[in-house]
């Protein structure tokens, strides 16, 4: 390949902007970028004119030049717009600018630019790879989205990232619409909970305390909480839990979550720790993970307990119980252990597999449940979860 001679083919075809030139060439020099490469073709080739060498070509392709030798520079007139990007580079600049207003509610680090060309551009582009082969070259698309993302880089201060950006710009040259949209946040903390008291119908204390004022910092409204399984408004949480909140369309990605996790531990009701970012990977895997959970629920009686009836607790290993799909499983007990409290109440300590429902066993439709075994009725006073230890297997 002569590079002299592909450029010479290419700036026949009318006059051709300097980042095109350079784009076919894009593979050679890693160091510098299309728009350097197109202009030192061009001033090689004005230079080799200047020399006395003559070639055939667009002459408006050199209308930059004054040329010291040859008489050439009154009879070129100013350069008409590029054949191949249709003046795409030449405006590169407003569009910078406007990208930058549409930016300008989000709080952010990172982003990334994706373009769309028009139909149009795409077959100039075709036309020319036929034309002058693509050993070297690159995609107009790539250099578009590269010298956004530069420029918007160097006005905001902020990093262009592949693999994790806070925000996309979506550019569509066709329609002339810009799209900014941020990606979700991951937030992953753990959380104990003491209150019981429900604020509202709808509202649970986690939501209330912490979901909400993640939300109000990050300024957005959708979200899905991961908690690793259900827990009622009226169960206490004694242990750490771990969570992840995945929060959709934020507007601030740029939390500050230490101090955010000060502000709501104020309040008694709930405590959070580790409150981190985290990733889609690291909810996969949460999701995936399988728990033992260990219970302290006190039950009350209807009747006097009958203490032959406790001793049955003991043997128990296993219960079936309809899973959320209305599938009977068996779900296992590793550790049951008992305490009377007084002739009517007893506090069951109890360690089961990931999946068991523990209110179901007291007194729904588990085989068996306590009712059955201790041949009385049996309400529940309180439920805590005093531990939850992770199976690796699982
Ligand atoms: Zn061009």
């Amino acid at each position: 390949m002569n590079i002299i001679e592909e450029s010479l083919k290419l700036m026949s075809e009318g006059y051709i902007c300097n980042n095109c030139l350079g784009r076919q060439f894009a593979q050679l020099l890693s160091n510098t970028d299309n728009k350097s490469r197109g202009n030192a073709i061009r001033s090689f080739i004005a230079m080799s004119i200047d020399s006395g060498q003559k070639f055939e070509f667009d002459i408006q392709n050199l209308s930059e030049f004054k040329f010291n030798n040859q008489d050439l520079d009154v009879k070129i007139k100013k350069h008409k717009k590029c054949y191949m990007c249709l003046g795409v580079f030449d405006k590169l600049n407003k569009l910078t600018n406007k990208i930058e207003l549409k930016m300008a509610p989000f709080k952010f680090d990172t982003f990334l630019v994706g373009t769309k060309l028009t139909k149009e551009l795409g077959d100039i582009e075709e036309k020319i790879w036929d034309m002058v082969g693509f050993d070297y070259c690159e995609t107009m698309k790539a250099e578009v989205n590269r010298e956004i993302g530069k420029k918007l880089s160097k006005k905001l201060n902020k990093n262009v990232d592949f693999l994790n950006q806070n925000l996309i710009v979506l550019i569509d040259f066709a329609s002339n619409k810009i799209e900014v949209k941020s990606n979700p946040l991951f937030i992953f903390g753990k959380y104990k909970k003491f209150g019981k008291t429900s604020y509202s119908k709808n509202k649970g204390i986690i939501e209330k305390f912490v979901i909400d004022s993640i939300l109000h910092e990050s300024d957005c409204s959708k979200f899905c909480f991961h908690g690793m399984g259900y827990e009622d408004e009226k169960t206490r949480c004694l242990c750490w839990r771990p969570f992840i909140l995945k929060i959709f369309e934020p507007k601030n990605m740029k939390i500050n979550l230490s101090r955010l996790q000060k502000e709501i531990n104020k309040n008694d009701m709930v405590k959070i720790s580790s409150l981190r970012f985290s990733s889609k990977e690291e909810l996969m895997d949460l999701k995936d993970r399988k728990f033992d959970k260990t219970y302290m629920i006190c039950i009350k009686l209807k009747n006097p307990i009958d203490n032959t009836n406790l001793d049955k607790l003991y043997a128990l290993k296993d219960v079936i119980q309809r899973s959320f799909r209305n599938k009977l499983k068996t779900k296992k007990i590793k550790i049951i252990e008992y305490q009377i409290i007084n002739n009517k109440k007893i506090e069951l300590k109890i360690k089961v597999e990931s999946g068991f429902r523990i209110k179901n066993f007291v007194n729904g439709d588990s085989k068996p449940n306590i009712e059955v075994l201790l041949q009385n009725n049996a309400s529940i006073d309180s439920i805590d979860v005093l531990k939850l230890s992770w199976c690796k297997n699982g």
